[in-house]
């Protein structure tokens, strides 16, 4: 029978409080353990000494705290990149990534095991939807990071939603999971550094815009005309490009944060200066910054990487049409660091 007890990481700190509070223990002992888990990453109740024996002892019975064990681990050669595959407490995998950047170490997150959208390039897409995560176990991604980061005198500075998953798909739970990364007394991370990546969920869009957070939007557009993104991004038929910028548009307004685009670059697909030009007028005028990445192959897709001579006619473009870019080279390319692509091999494997 499935395990009832309330997870601690599922849990906010009024929740926290409001179960203390049913125990009759005072409100700061919920504080404390709030701590134990978010700033002090215990992994156990004996470690939170600061606590009764008592309490410790009630917990261990009444709730869970589940720490996700590490199934297999990839590091790529020049040692900046690791992604680990994590197992969930019902036997489902995600994997999660840390990038290790000069200035920056960041968390690459997964909110949902598969996903439903079906992007022809994706192994996330092309594996099908799972289920989703709940907010405790994305959260738990993010401290099992910030341990490995921790145990060599670092931190975690940076985290980003573009694991496995649609996070707009899985609203509540990422938003939750992401308000427990920026709490004060939690994890502290700086809202700013924390972006959530979609394909276009454009309702999902209109909501994130009333949250009252300072998070950075990225949108996975990849194509530029209704034609072949909806070819190669299904979830375009029934969000159109015109819906989704009107969706961004609005969120900019809102928010007053620059929008990130992200476009995977395939070989004579995307790559072409008719589709280069279609972006540059979509962005015209926009608070927007375009993240050029050449494709990671993937078994599902025949598409390939586009040539460096057809980066440098698209970048020439961008470059014609003032719109700011950044061009990422395939980092952790050799640990297949696409999304999706470790638990992909894993299953191949029969493990
Ligand atoms: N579902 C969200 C976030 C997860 S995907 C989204 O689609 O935005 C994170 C990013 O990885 C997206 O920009 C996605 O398009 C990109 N991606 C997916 N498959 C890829 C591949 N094979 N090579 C390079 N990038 C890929
Ligand atoms: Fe899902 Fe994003 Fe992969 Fe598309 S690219 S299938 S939305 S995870």
């Amino acid at each position: 029978m499935a395990d009832e007890r309330p997870s601690l990481y599922d849990l906010d700190l009024p929740q926290l409080e409001a179960l203390f509070r049913r125990w009759g223990e005072p409100k700061y002992r919920a504080r404390q353990l709030w701590t134990w888990l978010y700033r002090r990453l215990a992994t156990d109740f004996e470690q939170m000494t600061d606590l009764p024996k008592r309490l410790r002892a009630r917990l261990a019975e009444e709730t869970r705290l589940y720490v996700p064990t590490v199934l297999s681990t990839l590091e790529s050669l020049d040692g900046e990149t690791r992604k680990d595959l994590l197992l969930l407490e019902d036997g489902e995998q995600v994997e999660v990534v840390l990038m290790r950047y000069i200035e920056r170490r960041s968390a690459c997150l997964s909110t949902q095991v598969g996903c439903a959208m079906g992007c022809k390039f994706c192994a996330t897409g092309q594996m099908g939807f799972v289920r989703n995560l709940s907010s405790g176990e994305i959260i738990a991604q993010a401290l099992h990071v910030q341990r490995q980061l921790q145990a060599q005198g670092r931190h975690l500075t940076n985290v980003v939603l573009m694991g496995m998953g649609e996070p707009l798909v899985n609203y509540e739970n990422t938003l939750a999971a992401v308000r427990r990364m920026i709490h004060p007394q939690g994890m502290k991370l700086g809202q700013r550094r924390i972006t959530l990546s979609t394909a276009g969920i454009v309702p999902g869009i209109y909501r994130l815009a009333e949250e009252g957070l300072q998070i950075t939007l990225a949108v996975s557009l990849h194509a530029a005309t209704d034609a072949l993104r909806s070819e190669l991004m299904p979830i375009n038929r029934r969000y159109p490009l015109d819906k989704l910028f009107a969706a961004v548009r609005a969120y900019i307004l809102r928010t007053k944060r620059r929008v990130t685009f992200e476009w995977v670059l395939i070989e004579g697909v995307n790559d072409t200066p008719a589709q280069a030009e279609a972006l540059a007028r979509r962005l015209r005028g926009m608070l927007a910054h375009v993240n050029l990445i050449p494709l990671n192959p993937t078994e599902g897709f025949a598409g390939r990487p586009s040539t460096p001579e057809s980066i440098e006619r698209f970048v020439g473009v961008m470059e014609a049409h003032n719109v700011p870019y950044t061009l990422r080279l395939r980092r952790g390319g050799d640990i297949q660091a696409g999304c999706g692509q470790l638990r992909r091999r894993q299953l191949a494997q029969g493990a």
